[in-house]
């Protein structure tokens, strides 16, 4: 496939500058140009955040996401449009985000934080504050967010099972249960981190049922899709106290609409769909689309192919 001109979509904003990652991949054989919705149909490839209907011309998506559940597979399947994503680049931005949510929770710094915006000198109860090694912690979804967590909080000496779709073994992981397990794998862990994508089958995977399952003293966190959580029966349990709190980065309407209850809650920490985020996110990318650039010169797969 002979490429011509390649669009970084001003979309991507949302994450980085678009003229740095159309800089860095000014070395490129084809011409490389931050595009606006209206100069999409002279670009045969794009780079890109969000989906436009425009895009069904072009030969090429690059999603800067690891999450395409915002893209029509079968549209594209049928227009012969190649899609590809940015998993495989999130392991530590996220790994990261969970461990700092994490530290929060033990060493109460969530309350020391709203305290200070009140000048208030509160110490937490005796009892409030503990320490990582020796909890236990269960990563549902072993990809790369699910690697990058079990990395980071093993590091933390926190024990850390894993939940898949089979039980092979994966390294930092400590045990591995099947999904139909899921059940018995929350049961057993201080945190529960859900790091799948969202799918036909993850769509409300944590429901009443799910959180009932967790210890009432156990934090639940979630940096993949907020509709992978029944949100309602999340709040519903934080409400009872069935759980101790929660660290969430997505939501299932986001931005998180200023009525929802999630936000005054006191062992709640929200973050506004920026758990990946890092200063390197635009070269991250970048080594992605200057592989597949080269891969379509060859005629080789793509790197990363969802369609
Ligand atoms: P990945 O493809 O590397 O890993 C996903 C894993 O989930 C795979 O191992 C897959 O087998 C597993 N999986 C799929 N369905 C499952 C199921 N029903 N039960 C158990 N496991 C299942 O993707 P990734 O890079 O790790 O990203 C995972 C998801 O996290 C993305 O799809 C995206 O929605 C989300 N994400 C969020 C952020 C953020 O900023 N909060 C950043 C990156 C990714």
């Amino acid at each position: 496939v002979e490429l011509e001109r390649l669009g970084v979509h001003e979309s991507v904003s949302h994450v980085f500058p678009p003229a740095k990652l159309a800089t860095s991949l000014v070395d490129l054989s084809i011409e490389v140009a931050v595009i606006g919705d209206d100069e999409i149909d002279v670009c045969d490839a794009v780079v890109t955040l969000e989906y436009r209907e425009a895009f069904l011309d072009l030969h090429w998506i690059h999603s800067i996401q690891a999450g395409v559940d915002r893209f029509p597979f079968e549209t594209l399947e049928e227009r012969g449009v190649l899609l590809t994503n940015s998993t495989g680049i999130h392991d530590r931005t996220v790994g990261e985000t969970v461990a700092g949510y994490l530290l929060m929770f033990a060493r109460r710094l969530h309350d020391h934080v709203a305290n200070q915006q009140q000048r208030r000198w509160d110490r937490p109860e005796w009892d409030a504050a503990f320490t990582l090694p020796g909890t236990t912690a269960c990563v549902v979804g072993t990809g790369t967010l699910g690697r990058g967590v079990a990395e980071t909080l093993g590091a933390l000496g926190i024990r850390v099972t894993g939940v898949r779709q089979s039980t092979d073994s994966v390294p930092g992981f400590d045990e591995m249960f099947a999904t139909d397990d899921l059940l018995e794998a929350v049961a057993a862990a201080d945190f529960v981190i859900v790091t799948v994508p969202l799918t036909d089958e993850t769509r409300h995977l944590f429901d009443a049922e799910a959180f009932a399952a967790m210890r009432t003293d156990a934090y639940f966190v979630n940096v993949a899709r907020g509709p992978v959580v029944d949100e309602p029966a999340l709040i519903d349990a934080l409400e009872a106290d069935d759980l101790a709190g929660a660290a969430l980065d997505v939501f299932e309407t986001e931005p998180l609409p200023e009525e929802s209850p999630l936000w005054e809650m006191d062992d709640v920490i929200i973050s506004p769909h920026c758990a990946a985020y890092t200063r390197d996110y635009f070269r991250d990318v970048g080594e992605i689309v200057r592989e597949n650039v080269s891969r379509l010169e060859t005629d080789d797969d793509l790197t990363n192919r969802v369609v």
